[in-house]
């Protein structure tokens, strides 16, 4: 189904435009989940139509020394993944939240009403998308083995059936059902490099002093970051949280502030669900 004519640099332009309008609507408070699923939709049909923007691939194939299967200069692609390393660094992973199709192909599918599975330690999955990403590098770097072949990245996009490894990609895409968005949680080595920047980042969807406690966000969160301490690394900016905030406790922005803050902030008075003296959430 991709049509090869388009070149993939339409992808991308279409990447740094729709990365950073989502930012724009996030920085003005006009973002909402409604508006996410248009992004949701067009993100996934470039990926089957123009297959692009592919970055985690794009890191696998400059990693394997590929240049020639690269359309655009060498110098030019490795620019392209640090701007959006940088980009995630500044504003948060709206490319993984809302551009990416690998990723938006598995936001779409977990909206399918089912019994989600949470996984309630982050931890797990980060460490052993680590050690994937790991393995990655090294069989990519020293052996040009691209592991993200044999999870069918490629051939879903493609929809090249007859390969065994687009059902593998399948699968990953049945998983997303009930557990939400596995290949960029377990696998995305790109992913590794966002997750990273955004450690130390800048802008985020925090909690603020307006939040009273009541827990909505937390069990809204697919992906356990909304405690007061949680660095927000796997935040993928789906907006869930914000959305389900009865109080305007969610907020994007540059500030923290932590649950001792918050409780000097608003004082003495008794907030609704916060019995007196119960502690911080994770
Ligand atoms: S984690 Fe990887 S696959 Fe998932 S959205 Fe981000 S770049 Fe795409
Ligand atoms: S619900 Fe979780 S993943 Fe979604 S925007 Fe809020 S903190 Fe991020």
């Amino acid at each position: 189904m991709v049509i090869d004519s388009i070149p993939q640099v339409v992808g991308m332009a279409y990447a740094i435009i729709a990365t950073l309008v989502i930012v724009i609507l996030f920085r003005k408070g006009k973002f909402s989940r409604r508006k996410g699923y248009i992004f949701l939709v067009v993100s996934t049909l470039f990926g089957f139509l123009v297959f692009a923007p592919m970055l985690p691939l794009q890191l696998q194939t400059i990693i394997m020394g590929n240049v020639k299967q690269i359309e655009a200069p060498l110098p030019l692609a490795v620019v392209v993944l640090v701007v959006f390393i940088v980009l995630a660094f500044a504003f948060g992973r709206s490319f993984c939240g809302h551009v990416c199709p690998i990723g938006t192909v598995q936001e779409l599918i977990y909206l399918l009403p089912s019994k989600k599975l949470k996984i309630s330690n982050k931890a797990i999955t980060i460490a052993f998308r680590l050690l994937f990403s790991i393995a990655f590098v090294i069989l990519a770097a020293a052996f040009s083995i691209g592991l993200l072949k044999y999870l069918g990245v490629k051939d879903f996009f493609h929809l090249d059936t007859a390969s065994v490894f687009f059902w593998a990609f399948l699968a990953i895409a049945v998983i997303s059902i009930f557990l939400y968005r596995p290949f960029c949680r377990l696998a995305c080595p790109y992913g590794v490099l966002l997750s990273l920047a955004v450690i130390k980042g800048r802008f985020k969807l925090r909690r603020n002093e307006n939040c009273i406690n009541c827990k909505k966000c937390i069990e809204a969160c697919p992906t356990n970051e909304v405690g007061w301490t949680d660095l927000k690394q796997e935040c993928y900016m789906c907006y869930r949280c914000k959305e389900i905030c009865p109080v305007d406790g969610m907020e994007y922005t540059r500030r923290y502030i932590n649950e001792q803050e918050r409780k000097k902030a608003v004082g003495t008075t008794p907030q609704p669900n916060t019995p007196a003296g119960e502690s911080a959430d994770s």
